[in-house]
């Protein structure tokens, strides 16, 4: 099977080819290296069932040519961190809807099985304004704010982007599958722009303080990408997948406080945990969600299996790997550097 992974340089992107070049597959990446990069897929440079092309989802002809051959896209391209977010709110809104917009033109062009990534974010503020509610259902309402408070609109774009989905599927019959992710994290994600874990993890690794934002009581449900990768994989191969939507996360909270107390234990440091006003962190007028805990009935009922690692080990394999990115950036180590031609697009 020949796979079309837009943002295939990124994080989740590049743990997914990975994946589905270990079955056996062809891979085409095709990303604009904007949040994705060489480094992420630096290993798969000389695979010969891998290639790359540098290009962007809002070029629908540069798409459509990668897209040439392929029998499947799972499109993970999307402007995506909070502080990206904040900081570009054009280049969000545009990449998210654009990109999607030509991504399914294309899969109904050649009504190729597509996977959309989406977002827990599109549940917004829902455990928290929504009496009786404990879980996240896909079902389930969605609560966001005002359109004024910039964080809405990555939901909004991404809930756009589920309902374009859903649309091919009912209208046009095309083979959509539309995926939460909720916080997946693992070996790869850079903190840089603002992800939880990878920041905590440098922060320790270099003897800076944790920073915590807001009272540090909000709980996340972590997820480890290994698990996420598997789950898209297993949606693609199940019929029934096609038209609805899955919640793709591990279900056990766990608060940023006591996130920072276990990167703090495992790294073995002793840095301080500061707590940083919202404000400060992203400016004011920001609104965080308290809680975000996905239902698992739907996508276990599917494909029969849900994300199950553990926080322990999202965190061992994070940790290994920012050490390990340490010790290659160190100044004694010999720099290597990688073009995109150095990947067969062929
Ligand atoms: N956060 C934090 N310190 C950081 C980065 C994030 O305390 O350096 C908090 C953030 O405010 C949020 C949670 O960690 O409550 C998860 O943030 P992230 O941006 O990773 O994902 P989100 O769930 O907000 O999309």
């Amino acid at each position: 099977m020949r796979y079309l992974i837009t943002g295939g340089a990124g994080f989740i992107g590049s743990h997914l080819a990975d994946h589905l070049l270990a079955q056996g597959h062809h891979v085409h990446a095709f990303d604009n290296l904007s949040t994705g990069s060489l480094d992420t897929i630096a290993h798969l440079a000389d695979h010969e069932r891998f290639a790359l092309t540098v290009g962007d989802v809002c070029d629908k002809p540069a798409l459509e040519e990668t897209a040439d051959g392929c029998d499947r896209i799972v499109h993970l391209a999307a402007a995506v961190g909070v502080k990206r977010i904040l900081e570009h709110p054009v280049e969000t809104i545009t990449t998210n809807v654009r990109g999607t917009e030509h991504v399914l033109e294309i899969a109904h062009a050649h009504m190729l099985p597509t996977l959309v990534a989406s977002t827990s974010e599109v549940y917004g503020k829902a455990l928290e304004t929504v009496d009786d509610l404990d879980t996240l259902a896909e079902e389930g309402p969605w609560v966001l704010g005002a359109t004024s408070k910039r964080r809405w609109a990555y939901a909004c774009t991404k809930a756009m982007d589920e309902f374009l989905g859903l649309a091919y599927a009912s209208e046009y019959n095309v083979p959509v599958i539309a995926a939460r992710f909720f916080n997946t994290v693992g070996p790869r994600q850079t903190g840089q722009y603002g992800m939880v874990v990878p920041s905590f993890v440098k922060q320790a690794l270099a003897g800076e303080s944790i920073t915590v934002y807001g009272d540090g009581r909000q709980t996340r449900c972590f997820t480890h990408v290994l698990d996420a990768v598997e789950v898209v994989d297993a949606l693609m191969n199940t019929e029934a997948a096609y038209g609805d939507v899955f919640n793709i996360g591990q279900p056990n909270p766990v608060s940023i406080n006591t996130l920072a107390e276990r990167v703090r234990e495992m790294t073995g440091t002793d840095v301080p945990i500061e707590h940083v006003p919202y404000e400060e962190a992203y400016g004011e007028g920001f609104e965080d969600m308290r809680r975000r805990t996905p239902d698992m009935t739907k996508l276990e009922q599917t494909i029969g299996t849900r994300p199950e690692r553990a926080l322990e080990t999202i965190l061992n394999d994070v940790i290994a790997h920012a050490r390990e990115k340490r010790q290659r950036s160190s100044p004694q180590a010999p720099v290597a550097s990688l073009t995109a031609d150095a990947f067969n697009a062929a």
